[in-house]
């Protein structure tokens, strides 16, 4: 019974490292280079193989039973070439200290094993889930079949013992189904980790690139008027005499106004170029005048006036264009909850070690039911809303250890509260 004990403690050992890797990283490991990936799936599939081969099940002497088969595959087909070879490396010499007989006919069958899958690597990534767990299943087998073959053959050339009616035949056989079952779990908690993590990244965009268009229209409208004014301007002084001063102001006016049209470019393109992360000391201040620029064309579009007041000095640790993306949907948020205007109002200033950053509109609220499914993916009560807008921010400003706090009254207004870490 004890060798059933030993095989449920190599059980835990194996997949620990999985849980530990999902529980840690799951969410950064997407922004890791592949071989920054490769390297850390390696480096958890050596410890996780010699620590198993150092509390083996030991039931016929020299010879070692456990379930290396696990990190062993995952190691060679999530670690690649490089990490492939530093692990049978690792592996051949750990067996060969440990010793026993065991140890040279393992050295003959693992190559058998070893060969398909370091041929399979690059083929790997490429396959689909279930693809991947029966490959991963299969190349286990192969080499278990090998192993209890030659097990089998050896205590019949020893001991005398027929092969079929061994003794050993219900552990090998449990062995078998352990190792196989490990093995499932393992790839399937690998590639569901990283399909959601590619699945949040896409609706990350999408709540941008969803932002994006309907800033799009509101700053098409907004150009308009200084182009007309432009142009006015221009007839004016194509007429014979045009008094010299008149002359000047209006060259003035038109190069404001076509100033106002660049700036107003200018930001909505820093706003929508693709953003990677960087953290750096962040002037929020100049952020919220950054973000208030280039929403305000979609807020005078609403009739919606935006009042900030802004203590100086404040700055945290962030992403600065994540911070605006907050900002921006947090705004959006306020002045689309103002369907005949009004205004929203922006306050930021310090408090103890905290920053807060608080944006309040005077619109319709929320009902207590309504304020508890903030932030889920896709709920929404606008009929052309994503419901990402908010999950985003969430997520932005927790990544950053700071909180988001709702206030809302249905039909009297909502007031969001960022308080982020002070520098
Ligand atoms: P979307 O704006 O696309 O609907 P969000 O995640 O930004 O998605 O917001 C989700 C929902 O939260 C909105 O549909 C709205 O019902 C509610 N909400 C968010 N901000 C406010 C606000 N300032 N006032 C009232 N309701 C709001
Ligand atoms: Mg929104």
């Amino acid at each position: 019974m004890s060798e059933f004990k030993d095989l449920l403690f190599n059980v835990l050992i194996v997949l620990l490292p999985i849980f530990l890797f999902q529980s840690l990283w799951a969410e950064k490991s997407t922004q890791w280079s592949r071989s920054r990936h490769r390297a850390v799936i390696s480096l958890f599939s050596i410890l996780s193989l010699l620590l198993v081969m150092t509390v083996p099940v030991r039931l016929v002497p020299g010879f070692l039973f456990d379930l290396r088969l696990v990190p062993m595959v995952i190691g060679i087909l999530y670690g690649g070439y490089r990490g492939g070879a530093v692990l049978v490396a690792a592996f051949f010499l750990y067996r060969f200290a440990i010793g026993g007989v065991g140890a040279l006919y393992m050295s003959l069958t693992f190559p058998l094993m070893f060969l398909p899958a370091f041929l399979l690597i690059p083929y790997f990534p490429r396959y689909a889930r279930r693809t991947k767990v029966l490959v991963a299943m299969g190349l286990a087998l192969l080499e278990l079949v090998i192993l209890v073959v030659v097990a089998l053959w050896q205590m019949h050339d020893q001991m005398q013992i027929p092969p079929l009616s061994n003794p050993l035949m219900p552990f090998f056989l449990c062995l078998t189904a352990i190792t196989l079952l490990c093995l499932f779990i393992a790839v399937y908690l690998l590639e569901s980790t990283r399909e959601k993590e590619v699945m949040r990244y896409q609706m990350h965009r999408n709540a941008k690139w969803q932002g994006i268009g309907e800033l799009t229209a509101s700053m098409a409208h907004e150009l308009r008027n200084p182009l007309t004014v432009v142009r006015g301007f221009l007839q004016l002084l194509q007429r014979d005499g045009v008094d010299p001063q008149k002359r000047e102001t209006f060259l003035k006016m038109g190069i404001e106004e076509l100033d106002r049209s660049e700036s107003i470019i200018r930001n909505y393109l820093s706003y929508a170029k693709p953003q990677f992360e960087r953290m750096e000391a962040v002037d929020v201040c100049e952020r919220i005048t950054h973000v208030t620029g280039i929403i305000s064309p979609f807020a005078t579009l609403r009739g919606v006036m935006i009042d900030t007041v802004c203590e100086h000095n404040l700055s945290t640790m962030a992403d600065p264009e994540q911070l605006s993306q907050v900002l921006m949907n947090l705004l959006k948020n306020g002045i689309e909850a103002m369907p005949d205007g009004g205004t929203v109002t922006v306050r930021a200033y310090k408090r103890s070690r905290q920053l807060i950053i608080e944006i309040a509109d005077c619109g319709v609220g929320m009902t207590p039911d309504e304020l508890t499914k903030l932030g889920n993916p896709f709920f929404t009560t606008k009929e052309s809303g994503t419901g990402l807008g908010l999950m985003v921010c969430y997520q932005i400003i927790h990544s950053i250890n700071g909180r988001i706090d709702v206030q809302s009254e249905k039909g009297k207004g909502t007031q969001f509260t960022l308080l982020l870490p002070a520098l």
